[in-house]
Order: C-alpha cells, then sequence, then structure tokens
C-alpha cells in the first residue's frame, strides 16, 4: 500500500523510512510537490498531529499520516512542550532552543524529560490517534552531531548516549516517533 507522510521535516522522514516494512510505500509532501506551511495551532501535541492530517486529508485523497513531538521536562513544568519547535523564538532555530532550555536547567539537579510522539492517521473512513513515549534526561552539554532537534541534549533512559550519538537504526529502536509508528504499522496490519 501506499500512504502519505505529511512532513516537511526531511530528518523525520529519514526515521520513518528506515522504520516502514517493504509493503508499505512512504510518499512524502516533496514527492507531490507540495511546500505550503501546514499549520499546527492547536494547544496539544495530539491536536496538533489531528489539525496537520485534517488539513491535507481532503486534498490527496489516500491515506496519509501527521505527527507532531514535544519535549516535556519535568522541572519546568512540561516545558517547551507543544512550543518545542519555537521555545526560543519563530525562528524554529534547533540550536538558540537547547541553548534556551540549558539555560533554564543550568544549577538544576532535577533533569527527568521525555519525549511524546502522537500520530494521527486518516485512512479515508476512519481516523485513529497513535501515541509514543521515551523517557530520558538533559544532559549539562551538547554530545553527539547526528539527528536533529534537541538530540544533542537528550539521553534516553538505560543508555549513557544522547540521541545524537545513535545512528538511525539505535535511535529507531527506543524513540518516541518509532513506537507510535510501530502501533501504526501494527494497525494497518489488522485493517488490510
Ligand atoms: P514537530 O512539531 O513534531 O516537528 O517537532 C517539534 C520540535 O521538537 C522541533 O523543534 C523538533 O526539532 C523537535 N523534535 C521532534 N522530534 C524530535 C526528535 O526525535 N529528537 C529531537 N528533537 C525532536
Amino acid at each position: 500500500m501506499e500512504i502519505i507522510f505529511a512532513t516537511h521535516n526531511q530528518n523525520k522522514l529519514l526515521e520513518v523510512q528506515a522504520l516502514m516494512p517493504s509493503h508499505i510505500k512512504l510518499i512524502s509532501l516533496k514527492d507531490l510537490g507540495f511546500e505550503e506551511d501546514i499549520p499546527e495551532t492547536s494547544g496539544t501535541i495530539a491536536g496538533n498531529a489531528i489539525q496537520k492530517v485534517e488539513f491535507l486529508k481532503d486534498r490527496f485523497k489516500q491515506p496519509i499520516f501527521a505527527d507532531d513531538t514535544g519535549l516535556l521536562v519535568e522541572a519546568l513544568n512540561g516545558e517547551p512542550g507543544v512550543y518545542s519547535a519555537r521555545y526560543a523564538g519563530e525562528q524554529k532555530n534547533s540550536d538558540d532552543n537547547m541553548d534556551l532550555l540549558l539555560k533554564k536547567l543550568t544549577d538544576n539537579n532535577h533533569r527527568a524529560a521525555r519525549f511524546v510522539t502522537a500520530i494521527a492517521l486518516n485512512l479515508g473512513h476512519c481516523q485513529v490517534l497513535f501515541e509514543g513515549i521515551c523517557e530520558g534526561t538533559i544532559l549539562r552539554e551538547r554530545k553527539g552531531t547526528k539527528g536533529f532537534g534537541y538530540d544533542p541534549i537528550f539521553q534516553p533512559n538505560g543508555f549513557e548516549k544522547s540521541f545524537a550519538e545513535m545512528s538511525l537504526t539505535e535511535k529507531g529502536t527506543i524513540s518516541h516517533r518509532a513506537k507510535a509508528l510501530l502501533k501504526l504499522i501494527d494497525y494497518l496490519k489488522e485493517v488490510n
């Protein structure tokens, strides 16, 4: 089957492509020549995933899914959460976002955090939501150069390295996005 992944983020696309079984052909927005911004103005992570998929579902009339992710830091009452992309401003710059987060946590030893991903899948006749969570801690400084977003300062529990020090395959076995995506893949097995 063919399915559209509604993202403009090439890093996410690579991660998701690496996890998709060969019988599911992933179509990107780039493949479709769609370059418009997709609104994500809901106040929640799940709400944003639903908003993205609803914005696009009638344009392409084929199976489509969209994701939204937030990093929730306990000591900051869940910040940056739904504002993860634009934490340090509308320029949506990952380095600025990490600098701000590290600054807010200076001298704080309580550094527990979690990534939460929501994926909304629309199959025309039904719409389903999947969630994946990855627990970890915020490092005191950047480690590693792989990945994207907050990867250099997020260390998943049970590992001695950041997401940015992991290969695509390694991150893909434990990440929030991978967990949500595996639920989607299982669901598609059931309905097909
Ligand atoms: P989005 O709205 O789902 O694209 O993501 C919100 C913000 O979280 C963006 O700044 C991303 O860079 C960041 N983000 C999303 N997924 C990840 C991830 O897997 N690792 C690190 N940062 C991420």
